[in-house]
């Protein structure tokens, strides 16, 4: 492939323009990040970029709209570009992490109902919680695009919540990004980024061990086979084909 324009760098990812007007390359890259320190997570890139993939053609095949186009090789996919909404959507089912610290409950509780949190994206001041006054009054969007980000998040809930009850794992939590999509003078909302065990919690149901980016913030070890194993069980790779898909590319 020819050389193209890099858009972005962050911390997972790498953004290239696409091959047509109005797509980009996303690049999975394998490093990590947790509060304290970076690292790698290897072939977490290759692992990631076909599990966003199963789970966004899962989504757009039951009329939940993604960015998602397909998927190019290894480590890339191409997707629709979207103008990033500056919220992500956090959805828990069951408490863990910083709802559990902040209401002091203990974690694995599951929850009386699902609860959406909206967090900014703003590295810098580190992701912090804001409810709808703030949103809405800053302007990073309108009521009717929360309404929407809303019902397309408990969509993804549901759906998501079963897929993984199907492969023995619970769904505890997981975080959305949003974008808009123009076509001529319409805008429709879609979910962007990737969906992967970077921004959920997975647990094993039986054990409750963690299957996801907590092993490598809360240093527990095994990180690269918790990823492996949410593939193996979505099915996505053969047990034999592990090994090489990851060490490739
Ligand atoms: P970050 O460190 O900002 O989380 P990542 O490494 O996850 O970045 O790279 C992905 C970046 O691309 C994110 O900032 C995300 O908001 C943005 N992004 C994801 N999907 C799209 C899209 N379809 N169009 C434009 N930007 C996108
Ligand atoms: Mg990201």
């Amino acid at each position: 492939m020819g050389r193209r324009r890099q858009v972005y760098e962050g911390r997972a990812k790498i953004l290239f323009e696409g091959p047509e007007p109005g797509t980009l390359v996303q690049y999975f890259k394998d490093d990590a990040a947790a509060a304290d320190r970076q690292g790698v997570i290897t072939g977490k890139g290759v692992l990631n970029n076909r599990i966003s993939e199963f789970i966004m053609t899962r989504l757009n095949e039951v009329g939940i709209p993604t960015h998602f186009m397909r998927r190019l090789n290894m480590r890339e996919q191409l997707v629709k570009e979207v103008e990033i909404i500056p919220i992500t959507l956090m959805v828990r089912n069951c408490a863990a992490g910083s709802l559990a610290r902040r209401l002091g409950l203990p974690v694995g509780q599951p929850l009386p109902r699902s609860i959406v949190e909206y967090y900014y994206k703003s590295e810098e001041l580190g992701f912090p919680l804001v409810c709808e006054e703030h949103v809405t009054a800053f302007g990073w969007a309108v009521p009717q695009d929360l309404d929407d980000m809303m019902a397309l998040a408990l969509r993804v809930n549901d759906y998501l919540s079963g897929l993984f009850i199907g492969v023995s794992i619970r769904l505890v939590d997981f975080r959305l990004e949003f974008g808009r999509l123009w076509q001529n003078e319409d805008m429709r909302i879609v979910i962007a980024d990737e969906i992967s065990p970077d921004n959920c919690r997975l647990w094993d149901i039986s054990t409750g061990e963690p299957m996801d980016k907590d092993r490598f913030d809360r240093n527990l070890g095994q990180v690269e086979q918790g990823y492996q194993e949410v593939a193996k069980r979505l099915g996505i790779l053969q047990p034999g084909e592990m090994r090489e898909q990851t060490a490739s590319g």
